[in-house]
């Protein structure tokens, strides 16, 4: 079985990089995984339009989940585990193979040869990475952090201050993650360069995923979990890159979130030119 585990921050273009992948045939778009219980105690809707606990893919799965404990020194224990091969510990050795089980639950109700996991956090990999019957695909798509801090303002009032260190944060730990686990088949993507060609960036990572295969004749039925309220996707060829930050944000003020993002940012080429 193979997982495409999509990381990045709020606000980075997971949501339409998940749509775009679920649009070519026997890939399966799952969600914000990680999030089941939360959503279904709240009583919040599958992308199917169905309450999560009446929906017919994930509701006979939340009895049975297990979630992660997390935490960053938990992940920094787990992930030198998963580095040297070594096991999780206890808490997360049980969510991952509650994971294990569901997701093969979920391949026998509507098999799959890819599935996509939009939890986005870099605790979820480490989940998969330990797992022998999953292949997991990290792919770890970054957003220039005057994007997402402009998008994250509009949408839900959150400072510039607190997107950009949550940017440095989940960034900075994922680079380092992936010099961690160097043997994983990683896929480094920025949303802007996804944007220029969704098509190619798509096949690149289903390639990695030992997957070929032709779009879809017809829209899958969705049942991601989360994801971005009011999100609808009118198809690949319709993607258009969202920066109007460039042309108005000031100057000052973009300096301030590229120093605060830090050298992930230097890193991925985002700075004052670009
Ligand atoms: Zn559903």
């Amino acid at each position: 079985m193979h997982v495409v585990c999509l990381i990045g921050t709020s606000r980075c273009g997971s949501t339409v990089l998940q749509a775009a992948l679920a649009q070519f045939q026997d890939v399966t778009a799952l969600g914000e995984v990680k999030r089941l219980s939360t959503l279904a105690a709240r009583g919040a809707l599958c992308g199917c339009g169905a309450k999560i606990e009446d929906c017919e893919i994930w509701g006979p799965q939340i009895a049975g989940f297990v979630a992660p404990k997390g935490g960053r020194l938990r992940m920094l224990g787990n992930a030198l585990a998963v580095a040297a091969g070594a096991p999780l510990f206890p808490a997360e050795a049980r969510a991952a193979q509650s994971l294990s089980r569901m997701l093969h639950a979920i391949d026998r109700s509507k098999p799959s040869r890819v599935f996509i996991d939009s939890s986005k956090d870099p605790d979820q990999l480490l989940l998969y990475a330990n797992r022998p019957d999953i292949t997991v695909i990290p792919v770890h798509i970054v957003r220039d952090p005057r994007g997402v801090v402009q998008s994250a303002g509009r949408r839900t009032g959150t400072s510039a201050d607190v997107m950009a260190r949550h940017w440095h944060r989940l960034n900075g730990a994922t680079l380092m993650l992936r010099k961690m686990m160097p043997r994983l088949p990683w896929q480094s993507i920025r949303y802007e360069d996804f944007c220029a060609d969704p098509m190619a960036v798509c096949r690149t990572i289903l390639r990695a995923a030992g997957h070929d295969g032709p779009l879809r004749d017809h829209p899958a039925i969705d049942h991601t979990l989360g994801g971005s309220p009011g999100f609808s996707f009118a198809g690949i060829d319709t993607i258009r890159v969202e920066n109007n930050w460039r042309e108005t944000m000031p100057a000052q003020m973009q300096t301030t979130i590229l120093r605060q993002s830090g050298w992930p940012a230097r890193h991925f080429g985002y700075r004052m030119e670009s």
